[in-house]
């Protein structure tokens, strides 16, 4: 009971990634707040667990500040934030259309932004605090047919490192998971083709499971961790090795 009473809250927690790291905070005693873009959503994995959903726009100002007015006061402060919401507009640079690029980078990078703004003020005064951002591993190496979401997850990287020096000598630390390739709905649009040379090209020789990715997460927003920061945990079965 890690996390017992310590309130955190999960973007991205109605399925995939999200759930799984949602669970895993509820399993280990937290308050998790729950967060997706429509209640039904969040409240799917709020009642399996115990926890309470919330729904925002992780994209938009007034609704994330709305998002963290309400977790406070139905939880408290929160001393841990997962920025785990995504989504995906692939399609080649020469077809991809601007509003495909600002979606994109508007949930994936921006959301990160609005979400670690809306949490440093009440973080810094309790001289403690745990970001995570949930990066990808197409931010490292890169992605034909995702321009738009390896600029977004590359640039939390920045985000990441940049909040970890703003914020460490507060008690504070920012780091970032880069997952491989984990079945969720996101991928599930993947050819077969594509899982199979997975398969065949990393060490562990198979696709991730969304509860690959939760211990990486609980590590990095755990006590035990409070000497790293600005760093990325790659939880791709060694394929980008
Ligand atoms: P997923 O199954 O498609 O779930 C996406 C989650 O993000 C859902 O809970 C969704 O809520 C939420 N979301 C989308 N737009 C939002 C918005 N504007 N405001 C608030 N919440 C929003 O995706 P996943 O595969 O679990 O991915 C989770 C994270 O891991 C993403 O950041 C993704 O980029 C990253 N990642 C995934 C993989 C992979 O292989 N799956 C690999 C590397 C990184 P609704 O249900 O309300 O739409």
């Amino acid at each position: 009971m890690q996390f017992q009473d310590q309130v955190v809250v999960v973007t991205g927690a109605s399925r995939g990634i999200g759930r799984s790291i949602a669970e895993a905070f509820a399993a280990e005693g937290a308050k998790v707040a729950c967060v997706a873009t429509t209640i039904e959503g969040a409240s799917g994995t709020a009642e399996a667990i115990g926890g309470v959903a919330f729904a925002a726009d992780v994209s938009n100002q007034e609704s994330v500040e709305a998002l963290f007015e309400a977790v406070t006061a139905q939880l408290g402060t929160p001393s841990v934030l997962v920025n785990n919401a995504g989504i995906t507009r692939d399609t080649l640079l020469i077809r991809m259309k601007e509003d495909d690029w600002d979606r994109v980078i508007a949930v994936n990078l921006k959301g990160a932004f609005l979400c670690t703004k809306a949490v440093a003020k009440s973080m810094m005064k309790a001289r403690y605090g745990r970001i995570i951002n949930i990066s990808s591993v197409v931010g490292q190496g890169g992605a034909a047919g995702q321009a738009n979401y390896a600029a977004a997850k590359a640039g939390l990287f920045g985000l990441t490192k940049s909040v970890a020096k703003e914020l460490g000598s507060r008690g504070i630390t920012c780091n970032a998971v880069a997952p491989g390739f984990i079945e969720t709905d996101m991928t599930s649009g993947l050819s077969e083709d594509f899982k199979q040379m997975v398969e065949k090209t990393a060490p562990i020789a198979r696709l991730g499971t969304p509860a690959d990715i939760s211990p990486a997460v609980l590590f990095l927003a755990s006590q035990n961790s409070g000497y790293i920061t600005g760093q990325t945990i790659t939880v791709d079965g060694g394929l980008t090795l």
